[in-house]
């Protein structure tokens, strides 16, 4: 079972590291992502942070998830430039090679025979099912 972030210390240091970018607001459901990538979604948050406070541009986090197997950052910032935004997605796609269990270097992979996430070798759990 991998760890999320939920309500956890994980959480509380996002919004405390970043108070305006409204991370507060995310419950559980919104913010619910592997440990593994804590680093890409910090990196994130920082360029975010940091457009903000130059700009003065509204920004709003609203949904930061794991869909098929790599990271999902949604928000809103409706004055972005487009190279921001890229940059995001850019990130974003790179955690296909991030092991979503320990931040290593991983590949997406059936995992135990069913779903899809970026694992390392050692956190990869290969498919045992008996189909008889
Ligand atoms: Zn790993």
């Amino acid at each position: 079972m991998i760890e999320k972030i939920t309500k956890t210390t994980e959480h509380i240091q996002l919004m405390e590291q970043f108070p305006s970018l409204g991370l507060n607001r995310l419950n559980p459901y919104m913010l619910s992502l592997p440990l593994g990538w804590m680093k890409s979604v910090t990196e994130i948050c920082q360029l975010l942070s940091d457009y903000k406070k130059e700009t003065g541009n509204q920004v709003k986090v609203t949904q930061i998830k794991e869909k098929f197997g790599s990271l999902r950052f949604y928000y809103r910032a409706p004055k972005q430039p487009a190279q921001l935004y890229e940059t995001i997605e850019q990130l974003c796609l790179m955690t296909e090679e991030i092991c979503a269990y320990c931040g290593s270097k991983g590949k997406i992979k059936h995992q135990d025979g069913y779903y899809m996430m970026a694992v390392c070798d050692k956190h990869y759990i290969p498919d045992e099912t008996d189909y008889d």
